[in-house]
């Protein structure tokens, strides 16, 4: 490998090997062959085309058919072969997105047919993507499936925002909730007054329709409504977009901006980090503040 000059984010000078090109390096790991009839489940993370993963890479080259969801960024399918057809299957001009079923049947014909069919999803196909279901109507049918995990908007799109979704002096655990069920409702059967209690940072996707109900149970079960909050709309995308709010303000602060989806939304102290860690902001200008949990001045007073 060459050796070259890099510039780091931090604006430091140092000397690291030069990335090699994605295509060399999926030979280099012969990453597997996609063989006519197999359906891959792929993740094609939140957006940033730099997120997909070799795997996803390797796949788009060999795909037949690419069947995308609404959240996958076109950006993402430019990779697909010339040859391969592109095939929409999220909701489309005011129309009803086809149902669950329609699209594990679409997907079984197509195998049948043996093409390379790949499923493409916006995030991680596991992570509120009903990737699950999809995998297990294809076990039902006999069709071979593969896995590519992606970047989850709830990690890699909240690292883009500067957030960390963990951070030693904050929090333990992390939990992922969804604020919309399959009919559109706030979901009823998860023990909010235990997540409000139990979860020091919670992670919201698909909430944005639901968040002033949700923020105000959090906040009849304990949680402070000066806690900050944070929503990430087309996170890791150009126009990402940043909302800083407060649990008791975060409702009227969407309504107030036309806050829009799709927004991946965060809830805790995490969000403080944000001062110290917005290296995007920083590559704007941003000066990012040094000790932003003031944890070092404190240990220097006690
Ligand atoms: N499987 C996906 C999640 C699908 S559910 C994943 O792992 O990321 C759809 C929700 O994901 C959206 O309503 C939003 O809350 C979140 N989401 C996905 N991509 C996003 C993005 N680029 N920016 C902000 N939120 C996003």
């Amino acid at each position: 490998m060459t050796e070259r000059k890099v510039i780091s984010l931090t604006g430091g000078r140092k000397t690291k090997r030069a990335p090699q090109m994605a295509d060399d390096a999926a030979a280099r790991l012969a990453l597997p062959a996609f063989e006519p009839g197999w359906v891959w489940l792929v993740g094609a993370g939140p957006g940033d085309p730099g997120l997909l993963t070799l795997h996803a890479l390797n796949a788009l080259k060999q795909a037949d058919i690419v069947v995308y969801d609404a959240l996958v960024d076109e950006t993402v399918l430019q990779f697909a072969s010339a040859r391969a057809t592109l095939e929409y299957s999220g909701k489309r001009g005011g129309k009803p997105s086809p149902k669950q079923r329609d699209i594990s049947a679409r997907l079984i014909e197509l195998a049948r047919q043996g093409k390379r069919v790949l499923r493409l999803k916006g995030g991680d196909p596991f992570v509120f993507g009903r990737g699950g279901e999809e995998a297990l109507a294809l076990v039902d049918a006999g069709i071979p499936f593969r896995l590519v995990p992606g970047v989850t908007a709830g990690v890699g799109g909240l690292g883009y925002a500067g957030i960390p979704v963990t951070h030693r002096d904050i929090n333990h655990a992390v939990t992922f909730v969804t604020g919309h069920m399959a009919g559109g409702a706030i979901p009823e059967n998860l023990d909010w007054p235990s997540i409000a209690k139990g979860s020091p940072v919670i992670v919201l996707y698909m909430a944005l329709s639901h968040l002033g109900a949700i923020a105000k149970r959090l906040i009849e079960n304990g949680r402070r409504a000066d806690e900050p909050v944070a929503l990430v709309r087309n996170a890791t995308l150009k126009d990402q977009q940043v909302l800083e709010t407060t649990l008791g303000t975060a409702a009227a602060d969407v309504a107030r901006t036309d806050f829009k989806a799709p927004a991946i939304i965060v809830i805790g102290d995490v969000v403080r980090l944000r001062e110290g860690l917005d290296w995007l902001g920083a590559l704007e200008g941003r000066i990012l503040k040094r000790d932003p949990l003031n944890v070092r001045a404190k240990k220097d007073a006690g």
